[in-house]
């Protein structure tokens, strides 16, 4: 018992600053920014998607009434149903695997810090030789986003593209 006793207080101090550095490593999220990256595999595509809590539902809190739990709800449904993106239909992909993991909206969330939203999709594609386009239209299905930064990895190399607005369209090299 004593030995725990002394590692604890050490633990709670230092855990923090790592649960930090790696939840953000993908970069700090900003407000009206979602990210988007995309790897095109032979015969499947992956998407993980960082979306801030502030465009998904309009605060970075746990969810203080049943409208903030409706709102949370909701965008986890619209992220999961991934309508928002669509593969070049000659790609022949389908949505096989939908992963949504809310950050920031339990009741052991820091006080003050960001919540977001993590996503990631697994698609087999029939044809991925085929896939020269995405359509993302993350800004259609939340309005408060403003520009979607996408990274993609495809065989021929990697590539990133910015869409401004309600700009949906991003050539993908197969
Ligand atoms: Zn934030």
């Amino acid at each position: 018992m004593k030995p725990l006793m002394m590692v604890f207080p050490f633990l709670l101090a230092v855990l923090p600053l790592t649960g930090g550095a790696v939840e953000r490593q993908l970069g700090p999220h900003v407000h009206g920014q979602a990210q988007v990256d995309v790897s095109v595999d032979a015969g499947s595509m992956d998407v993980q998607v960082s979306l801030p809590g502030h465009d998904a539902v309009g605060f970075e809190h746990p969810s203080g009434s049943p409208q903030e739990s409706a709102a949370i709800e909701k965008a986890a449904q619209l992220l999961k149903d991934a309508a928002w993106l669509v593969p070049a239909p000659a790609a022949n992909c389908t949505l096989a695997l939908a992963r949504i993991s809310p950050h920031g909206f339990g009741g052991n969330a820091e006080p003050g810090g960001h919540a977001d939203f993590d996503a990631s999709y697994h698609f087999t594609c029939g044809r991925s030789a085929r896939l020269d386009q995405l359509d993302i239209r993350l800004a259609v299905a939340f309005p408060a986003v403003q520009k979607v930064v996408v990274r993609i990895i495809t065989a021929a190399g990697s590539d990133q593209q910015e869409l401004d607005g309600t700009a949906s369209h991003v050539d993908v090299q197969p």
